[in-house]
């Protein structure tokens, strides 16, 4: 790794739980349906990726850890105990570690709650989507907003006082006044953390094909953005902080200090902001474990096989790789140093309140933002989409709405 390459420490771990009830109509996950047989084998060979990686490491220290999918959640309890007795095994977990668990409603019972707690789940993230039956039913998605009531009450008594909730807007057929009712039966739920994205007809999916087929309306770009708007004002008013572009977070702790109208004060991101997902967004080191989970550490950015079968066969053969790699990766590329500046720049631009800091920049890469991406900057803050005075580099309102054109300046070809 070039000396010019300084991670930030210390490290998050991603573990990729690829399974489903039934496949989306909009998502392009690496997800199965009608694989549960997998599950205990499955389970068996994350445990050794698990292992195999943390001994090669050295037992490393981790801050967070987070279960995607997939549905963490069909996972019987067991089977997370197995995965934890594993984590503890190989890594050093901070005391205050944030673990976070992927579940959709209609997958929870207060008792499996109880258990997730117990193993030292201490971050749930529901996939709510909508509060609508008809916007569920579109989705393919099994639940009734009735069964997200009952699993943040049962979440509640389980103990967990962290809370997302993730909403998708900008549906076919959707009408403002519907994602306003939606977003109010969410805020009555009081979670600490929202996350809400746009819908992305993504390539493969069958609701992508829906719409160029005719069968449903192209999402209107506009509507979108009225949606947007409104929520992003909605969130503030109900005491919720936008720190990235799709999330929200509160903040219980006494008020805050810096001025965030002034770039130059101190940037303090609200308590319930999620730290994994942070970790991503500095460009921080990860290690990714399962079924085409990706990976950043040491200088590499890797991504394992995607099929379970394969993905087990791989762990089994036991073929031995260096740290941080496991023998079911399949992608791996050593990142030079202009890959890392521009993905700094990429993902940390997308958090609205800390963005990238010069200081920080040059502390990591030895070489200041504005020696590195003069005519970027400047030409992202004629056109009013950063704001940029020397020392911190974000997106300004109207650059939220238009990331894509912000992020490709800084885009390595
Ligand atoms: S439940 Fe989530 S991961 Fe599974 S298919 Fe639906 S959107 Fe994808």
């Amino acid at each position: 790794m070039s000396d010019l390459v300084r991670e930030a420490r210390p490290l998050s771990l991603y573990l990729h739980i690829p399974f489903c009830t039934v496949r989306c109509a909009y998502c392009d996950f690496n997800t199965y349906a009608g694989l549960d047989d997998l599950m205990a084998p499955y389970t068996e060979v994350l445990c050794r990726e698990i292992k195999l990686v943390g001994e090669a490491g050295g037992r490393p220290v981790a801050h967070t850890l987070y279960f995607g999918g997939g549905t963490p959640s069909l996972l019987p309890l067991e089977l997370h105990a197995r995965i934890f007795a594993a984590l503890h095994e190989s890594f050093t977990l901070t005391s205050d570690c944030e673990v976070t668990l992927e579940a959709n409603p209609g997958t929870l019972s207060r008792t499996y709650l109880e258990g997730l707690r117990a193993l030292g789940v201490n971050r749930l993230s529901l996939g709510v989507q909508s509060s609508h039956p008809h916007e569920l039913r579109l989705l393919d998605r099994l639940h009734l907003f009735g069964d997200v009531v009952q699993a943040v009450s049962w979440a509640r008594a389980a103990g967990f006082e962290n809370i997302n909730l993730d909403l998708i807007f900008a549906l076919p057929h959707q009408t403002l006044a519907q994602w306003q009712a939606t977003l109010h039966r969410v805020l009555a739920l009081g979670p600490e953390h929202i996350s809400a994205y746009a819908l992305s007809l993504e390539h493969g999916t069958p609701m992508r094909a829906w719409v160029y087929r005719g069968l449903l309306p192209m999402p209107d770009p506009d509507l979108a953005a009225e949606m947007y708007e409104w929520a992003s004002e909605t969130l503030e008013r109900y005491g919720y902080v936008q720190y990235e572009i799709s999330n929200w977070a509160r903040d219980d702790r006494i008020p805050q200090t810096a001025d965030d109208s002034n770039p130059k004060s101190e940037i303090r991101n609200p308590q319930f902001a999620c730290r994994h997902n942070l970790q991503y967004w500095r460009n921080g080191e990860y290690l990714g474990f399962g079924a085409g989970a990706h990976g950043h550490a040491a200088g590499l950015r890797y991504s394992n096989v995607l099929a379970p079968g394969a993905y087990i066969r791989r762990i089994e053969s036991g073929e031995h790789r260096p740290y941080p790699l496991s023998p079911a990766v399949s992608e791996c590329t050593r990142l030079g140093p202009e890959d890392a500046m521009g993905e700094t720049m990429m993902m940390g631009m997308r958090l609205v309140r800390e963005g990238v800091s010069s200081a920080e920049f040059e502390r990591r890469f030895g070489v200041s933002l504005e020696t590195r991406y003069p005519r970027e900057l400047r030409s992202l803050q004629r056109r009013g989409l950063i704001e940029w005075d020397g020392e911190r580099a974000r997106l300004t309102r109207a650059g939220r709405l238009l990331g894509n054109q912000v992020f490709r300046e800084f885009l390595v070809v």
